[in-house]
């Protein structure tokens, strides 16, 4: 392949998001302002919800502000699946609160509710579903789970934009929902977040901890205004989004339903042609609703397999090490299926900007590799 490096995933950028940043450099209000009020809107009408949206510097911020928003803090208890990115645990663990970490189901690697249910004690206030590898067949349970224990659910729904699950969008509906923008993840918006939520004292509390808790500063904002005679009661944050990331994760809305199909036919042609290897198997997905961020397989002697991929220019991922084997999160249980599943998980290559010819040249390596 010329030497050149296939990617494991990257952004991407057309003319139209450098021209929306060039116009709002031109306004000299990069900060927030009417840019993110029209992002939110935009996001609103895309999944035509009754959910209120707040748009935030990351996704891990959109998760912390969630928690706060819930007043979690020391002595609390989330549920959380161990395969995740660390960013969930931060998350929590940023407000206090004690992340403990359960096993996931080897077929989807979503949180393992009977697992959960072991873990569930008063201390637990919330659960963290996560979207992996942007699917979230077996929320139903969660819901059903958290019903039964008074407990929260927050969504970390970071990959999964654009996803559907029993043909519904997610973000439609839930508890609180929670998405990232950033870089690489289905839609951009340079970094960024969002928090979704129809409680709407909870996102009066995330409207204004994202401003360093000045309160109803959001509304200023977004007309134009600031705030001087203010009054502040929380603890705040500077996690607003601004003016330029808005811009360009307006623009990339509207690419979405192109990135959807790119993403969902590769998934498809790597489930096609390397069905036939033995030593490779699949998350059972169904592609016509789940928008893939990350494609991961399960492989046969993964490391050497992942070798040789690298030594043929192919960058691969593996989503992700178990957070309860983090030095900060480290537990003395063993979480026997994690821990399986972490040395066979390998992510290939799956972005907007991957060619036929490159996907076919990983297709064919790792037929090469199994000797096929
Ligand atoms: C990307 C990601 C996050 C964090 O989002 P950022 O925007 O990078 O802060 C959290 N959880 C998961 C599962 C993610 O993939």
């Amino acid at each position: 392949m010329n030497g050149k490096k296939i990617r494991l995933s990257k952004s991407s950028i057309s003319e139209a998001e450098k021209s929306a940043v060039l116009d709002v450099l031109d306004t000299e209000f990069l900060g927030m302002g009417a840019e993110v009020a029209h992002f939110e809107k935009e996001i609103k009408v895309y999944l035509q919800t009754e959910m209120e949206v707040a748009c935030v510097s990351t996704g891990t911020a959109a998760l912390h502000l969630a928690l706060v928003a819930l007043e979690l803090g020391e002595g609390d208890e989330v549920l959380v699946p161990s395969i995740t990115y660390v960013a969930s645990y931060q998350a929590i663990s940023a407000t206090g609160a004690t992340p403990v970490s359960c096993e996931v189901l080897s077929d989807t690697l979503f949180i393992d509710i009977n697992d959960a249910e072991r873990k569930v004690t008063l201390k637990t206030k919330a659960i963290m579903p996560v979207h992996y590898a942007s699917s979230s067949v077996g929320m139903q349970e969660v819901y059903i789970f958290a019903q039964k224990h008074d407990l929260r659910v927050v969504e970390d729904a970071a990959q999964a934009f654009g996803s559907r699950r029993n043909g519904t969008l997610v973000g439609v509906s839930g508890d609180i929902i929670c998405f990232s923008f950033d870089g690489i993840k289905n839609i951009t918006s340079g970094e960024g977040g969002a928090i979704l939520s129809k409680d709407r004292e909870l996102m009066q509390k995330v409207q204004d901890s994202r401003l360093l808790a000045i309160e109803k500063d959001t509304q200023k904002r977004f007309s134009g205004q600031r705030s001087w005679d203010f009054d502040v009661k929380l603890q705040g944050f500077r996690y607003h989004m601004s003016n330029i990331m808005a811009a360009i994760g307006r623009v990339q809305l509207t690419r979405l339903e192109s990135f959807k199909e790119k993403r969902q036919s590769v998934a498809r042609k790597y489930v096609k042609e390397l069905n036939a290897l033995e030593s490779v198997t699949f998350l059972s997905f169904d592609y016509q609703e789940v928008v893939p961020h990350i494609f991961v397989i399960k492989a046969q002697d993964r490391d050497n397999l992942r070798q040789f991929l690298l030594d043929n220019l192919i960058e691969c991922g593996i989503h992700y090490k178990p957070n309860h084997l983090l030095t900060k999160y480290q537990t003395s249980e063993l979480l026997a299926v994690s821990e399986a599943l972490y040395s066979e998980i390998l992510t290939l290559p799956c972005h907007n900007d991957l060619s036929d010819k490159e996907q076919d040249y990983v297709i064919e390596k790792i037929k090469e590799f199994y000797g096929k």
